[in-house]
């Protein structure tokens, strides 16, 4: 049939549907997910949401009549089990199949587990989800102490919060500055500043042997130099993987996501996917990336919906997020991995300044803290030859 099938109601999925419909196809569309809501911002979750200062329907993408109104058939609290591309034919954990003419794939990813004893223990939880939220915060409601593992992005907002909600905080972290995959050494020094003044205990280059417990609950975090951490709640928060099984036990092509060409086409002509669980190739920085942003998910989602409608799209975006920690917004324009130079223009202790990220004296990405004109021009220069006023003003 003519019918477009989406599995995973996420920011992806439902961008994808909706740009289908203003797109103008008349066909057809079924958006399934396995969660129980209409698709939502995730980036919330991690900061007002679980601070108490968003309601759950604010997370709300779109208000649930619109999917009825645009002839979206969404389909919540269904996972999708198979695929069987010979027959365009999905299965259905209830036991349903479903066939489809055009299939996308937007399913995201998962929170990487924690590959040690205890990590089954009641209080470990990471944070993905509506549900993983509010079962956090049911937590915190008790909890006197909080341990995060890993100084990401998600460790360091939910440390920010916890401490807002006045727990006792810790952050563990293997490698030797927080954040180190993604920003620079004078950026993870203003962060490690940033959360030891509001009181967080972020310890750097601390391995962790095993969660302890008792009676099936946990009590504490062992590290490598035999100490215990206590703990009421451990939040793993190690990093996420890409929700690409589907893909690959259908034959698709996959490498640590599944792989799409720059119409966002699978190695399956009737099969797309975009958003997190993808990998393609960016020529803008001569690699293959996985990202995990809302731009990604927006963006290449509305390249698929082009796709199906026929016209010819060659997605390389200039990629970028942002993270909120106190009353400090971080904003990312591009990508800074493989940078050989740095220049930090503006003052750090002032929690306003931007580092420019240089590559063969070239700007290839900027972080703004608290200097959302500097992001915006960012965006603008991004490619360009450094010069000293290529992007003035933190
Ligand atoms: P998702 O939004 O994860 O949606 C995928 C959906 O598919 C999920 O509902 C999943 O349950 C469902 N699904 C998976 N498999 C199946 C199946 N087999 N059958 C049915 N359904 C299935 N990005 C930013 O740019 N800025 C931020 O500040 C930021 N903060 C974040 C904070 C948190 C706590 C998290 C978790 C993410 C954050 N992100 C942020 C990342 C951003 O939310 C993601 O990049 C974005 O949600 C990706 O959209 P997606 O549609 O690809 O995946």
């Amino acid at each position: 049939g003519k019918a477009v099938v989406i599995v995973g109601g996420g920011q992806a999925g439902a961008q994808v549907a909706q740009s289908l419909r203003q797109g103008g196809f008349d066909g057809p569309i079924r958006l399934i997910g396995d969660e129980p809501h209409v698709p939502y911002q995730r980036p919330p979750l991690s900061k007002k949401f679980l601070l108490g200062e968003m309601a759950e329907d604010g997370l709300f993408l779109r208000p649930p009549a619109f999917y009825d109104a645009q002839m979206i058939d969404f389909i919540p609290g269904t996972l999708v089990t198979r695929i069987d591309p010979a027959a365009k034919r999905l299965s259905l954990a209830n036991g349903d199949t479903m066939d489809y003419g055009t299939l996308v794939l937007a399913t995201g990813t998962r929170a990487r587990p924690l590959p040690l004893p205890g990590a089954d223990l009641d209080g470990v939880v990471s944070l993905r989800s509506i549900a993983d939220v509010n079962d956090i915060r049911a937590r915190f409601a008790t909890a006197r102490n909080l341990v995060i593992i890993g100084a990401g992005y998600i460790g360091l907002e939910v440390a920010a919060v916890a401490r807002l909600s006045g727990l006792d905080v810790t952050v563990l972290e293997a490698e030797d500055r927080p954040l180190k995959r993604v920003v620079s050494p004078a950026l993870s020094a203003y962060y490690s500043d940033l959360h030891a003044r509001n009181g967080v205990r972020l310890r750097v280059g601390t391995g962790v042997l095993s969660i302890e417990g008792q009676d099936g609950k946990v009590t504490g975090v062992l590290l490598r130099d035999g100490e215990t951490v206590p703990a009421d709640v451990v939040l793993v928060a190690i990093g996420a993987l890409p929700n690409d099984e589907l893909a690959r036990e259908a034959g698709l092509d996959v490498d640590n996501g599944i792989l799409v060409d720059g119409g966002g086409q699978t190695s399956d002509e009737a099969i797309y996917a975009c958003g997190d669980c993808t990998r393609f190739h960016s020529a803008r920085y001569d690699r293959s990336v996985r990202m995990e942003s809302v731009q990604n998910a927006i963006d290449q989602a509305k390249a698929v919906a082009q796709s199906i409608l026929g016209q010819d799209v060659d997605y390389d975006p200039l990629p970028w997020f942002w993270s909120d920690q106190y009353a400090v917004k971080l904003q990312i324009a591009g990508l800074s991995e493989g940078y050989d130079d740095t220049k930090t223009v503006g003052d750090p202790s002032s929690d306003k300044f931007y580092v420019a990220y240089l590559k063969n004296n070239q700007l290839i990405a900027v972080d703004s803290v608290n200097a959302p004109r500097s992001h915006m021009m960012a965006r603008r220069v991004i490619g360009e030859t450094w010069r000293d006023d290529l992007l003035p003003d933190a």
